[in-house]
């Protein structure tokens, strides 16, 4: 989509700081970190939220996590621990409406009982 952040960032029309790439998937740096490590992975074919691209594109979601595993692999990040988060919409903090997946980690992270 023309208007949408994250398509210009797969375009390299806005810069950013890539950390795994693939056909289908691209993770670059979150530009405000909310832990040590604080990455997003997305897709490459536009979709608003993981809700639409469960519709539009399932396939997306299986795509996105193998990418998001891969690089947890490589990275040793699944031990200690590594948290993926998505919001939908605007209640839950949803503010890029391209279908994105946080994944934190790096530092004991808090809330969800930690
Ligand atoms: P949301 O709030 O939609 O779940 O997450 C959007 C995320 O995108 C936020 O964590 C925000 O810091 C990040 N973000 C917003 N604009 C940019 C940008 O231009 N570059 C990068 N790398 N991250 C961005
Ligand atoms: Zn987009």
């Amino acid at each position: 989509m023309s208007d949408c952040l994250f398509c210009k960032i797969i375009q390299g029309d806005i810069p950013s700081k890539k950390v795994f790439e693939n056909d289908k998937v691209l993770a670059f740096h979150d530009i405000n970190p909310l832990a040590k490590i604080h990455l997003l992975f997305i897709h490459k074919e536009h979709s608003k939220n993981v809700v639409e691209m469960s519709q539009t594109n399932p396939k997306a979601i299986s795509e996105v996590f193998q990418g998001i595993s891969e690089y947890c692999r490589d990275n040793n990040l699944a031990e200690p621990g590594v948290r993926v988060v998505t919001n939908v919409g605007r209640d839950a903090g949803q503010t890029v409406f391209h279908t994105h997946f946080h994944v934190l980690s790096g530092e004991q992270l808090k809330g969800f009982g930690a």
